[in-house]
C-alpha cells in the first residue's frame, strides 16, 4: 500500500539510482576506461544496481561503449568510458600572475582557452573575469552552450563561507567574488582555493590517481597544501586547512613573513624569498630584485655559485622539514610538488628527501613518494574543471542535466536556435 502512492515510490527509486549514478560517473571520471566488473569492484555497488544505472547512462549517451576485451572464459567484457562531449564546464584559473579561462569537456580536456598576464599585486577587476567567461561562452555553438553545466574557479588566497576572497597578490581583501559572478551569470559558480583545486586535478587526472592519501604542495609566490586523507578532501572548520606557508618552521629565523610573523615556511622557502636570500647573502644591490626570478637562482646554483647554493639549500631543508610534518600528521603515500620550485627540482628534491628521512618517523616515510606535478601550467584549469565536475555530481539538477539524453537536447536546440555558431578548437595555449 505504500506503493499505491506512485509518487512516493518514484521518489524513492530516483533517490537510490542517483547515488548509483554519482558513484559510477565519479569512477569513470577517474579511471577513464573501465569494464563493468571493475565498476562493480570500485563502487562496491551490487551488480544489478550497476546494470540498471549503466543501461540508463548508455541510453542517454552520457557514457559510451568504446570496445570489448576478451576475458579468460571466452566471454567478452565491454569497455566503457564517459562521453567526453556530453557536457562542458567553464574553468577559470586566477593564478596570481596570470588569469586563464577555458572550456573543458566532461572529462577535463581543454577545448579552447583565453588568458592574459597580471601584474603582481595589481587589483584584478571583476569585469576582466566576466569578459573571459563570456569569451569562452561566445565561442560555442547552441548545442554546446546548452550542455555547459557550471563555472569552476581556482583562486589564490583565502575564502570565507560567503565566497569572499582575500588574496594579496590580486589586491583583494574580502572581495565578494561568488556574489559578483553569480549575479552576472546564468550558470552555477563553484570556487575553491588553488591548493585544493590542484590536489583535485592530481588525484583525478595527474600524479596521485587512485590514491586516497595524497598531498599537493605548491611552492611559488606562496606555499600551501591541499590533500586527501582517507579519501576525504581536507577542508578545515572555516575552509582554511592547508596554510602550510604560515607554519613557523624556525622561530629563531629573522625572515619576516607577509603575515607579520618571523620564520614562517613561506618567508624562508617561497620562490621570491629564495631570490631575496640569494641577493642578501651575495650582498648584491637589492634594487634588481623585482626583475629576478627563481629559475635564474637555480641556474647560478648549478654553475656552482656558493651564494645561490646556500639559498637553495636553506629553502630545501626547511621544505623537507615541513614535509616531515605532513608525513607524520597525515601519513600520505604521495606528496606532489608544484609551482615555480619545480624549475629547480634536480637541486631541491634530493635535499627534501634527505630531510624527510631524517625527521619523519620511519613508518611514515617508508613508501612515501615525492613526485613532481605532471600537469604543468594547466593544473589550475584542470583542477577548476575537476571541481566543477565533482560539485555537479553532488547537485541533483546539474546531475540530471549531465545525464539528459543528448538527442533530445539536440532536437530542442535546433527548434529554438540562436545566433552564435563557432567550432571549438584546441587553440594555441595562452601563456
Ligand atoms: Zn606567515
Amino acid at each position: 500500500m505504500r506503493r499505491q502512492s506512485s509518487c512516493g515510490k518514484i521518489v524513492v527509486m530516483v533517490k537510490v539510482a542517483t547515488q548509483w549514478v554519482r558513484d559510477i560517473l565519479g569512477t569513470l571520471y577517474q579511471r577513464r576506461t573501465i569494464t563493468r566488473p571493475e565498476i562493480i569492484e570500485s563502487t562496491r555497488l551490487n551488480p544489478a544496481s550497476v546494470s540498471h544505472a549503466l543501461r540508463a547512462l548508455l541510453e542517454s549517451g552520457t557514457i559510451l561503449k568504446i570496445g570489448e576485451l576478451e576475458s579468460h572464459g571466452g566471454r567478452r567484457r565491454e569497455l566503457l568510458s564517459l562521453n567526453a562531449e556530453a557536457a562542458y564546464f567553464v574553468a577559470v584559473d586566477l593564478e596570481g600572475t596570470r588569469v586563464r579561462f577555458a572550456l573543458t569537456n566532461l572529462v577535463g580536456d581543454i577545448r579552447c582557452r583565453f588568458g592574459g598576464d597580471l601584474e603582481f599585486g595589481q587589483q584584478l577587476e571583476i569585469g576582466t573575469i566576466l569578459d573571459g567567461i563570456q569569451a569562452v561562452l561566445q565561442s560555442l555553438d547552441p548545442i554546446q552552450l546548452s550542455r555547459v553545466l557550471a563555472v569552476g574557479v581556482s583562486h589564490p588566497g583565502m575564502e570565507d563561507q560567503q565566497g569572499r576572497i582575500t588574496a594579496v597578490n590580486l589586491n583583494w581583501f574580502d572581495f565578494p567574488l561568488l556574489e559578483a559572478l553569480q549575479s552576472s551569470l546564468d550558470l552555477p559558480v563553484f570556487l575553491e582555493d588553488a591548493h585544493r583545486t590542484c590536489i583535485l586535478a592530481e588525484r583525478w587526472l595527474g600524479a596521485a590517481q587512485e590514491s586516497d592519501n595524497c598531498m599537493y604542495v605548491i611552492v611559488g609566490n606562496g606555499i600551501g597544501v591541499g590533500g586527501f586523507v582517507d579519501g576525504h578532501l581536507l577542508q578545515g572548520h572555516e575552509g582554511n586547512a592547508g596554510e602550510l606557508g604560515h607554519i613557523v618552521i624556525d622561530p629563531d629565523a629573522p625572515d619576516l613573513c607577509k603575515c607579520g610573523k618571523r620564520g614562517c615556511l613561506e618567508a624562508v622557502a617561497s620562490c621570491p624569498n629564495i631570490v631575496r636570500q640569494y641577493f642578501e647573502s651575495a650582498d648584491h644591490d637589492v634594487s634588481h630584485l623585482s626583475g629576478y626570478r627563481v629559475p635564474e637562482v637555480f641556474e647560478r646554483a648549478r654553475q656552482g655559485d656558493p651564494d645561490a647554493l646556500r639559498a637553495v639549500r636553506r629553502a630545501s631543508k626547511y621544505l623537507g622539514l615541513a614535509f616531515s610534518y605532513l608525513a607524520n600528521l597525515f601519513n600520505p603515500e604521495v606528496i606532489v610538488i608544484g609551482g615555480d620550485i619545480v624549475h629547480g627540482q634536480d637541486l631541491v628534491l634530493p635535499i627534501v628527501r634527505e630531510e624527510l628521512s631524517r625527521y619523519a618517523l620511519p613508518r611514515s616515510n617508508s613508501g612515501l613518494e615525492v613526485k613532481v606535478s605532471s600537469l604543468g601550467l594547466d593544473i589550475g584549469l584542470r583542477g577548476a574543471a575537476a571541481l566543477a565536475f565533482r560539485r555537479s555530481l553532488g547537485n541533483s539538477a546539474l546531475l540530471r542535466k549531465m545525464c539528459s539524453p543528448l538527442s533530445a537536447v539536440h532536437r530542442r536546440v535546433r527548434r529554438t536556435g540562436t545566433k552564435t555558431r563557432a567550432k571549438l578548437t584546441d587553440a594555441t595555449a595562452a601563456k
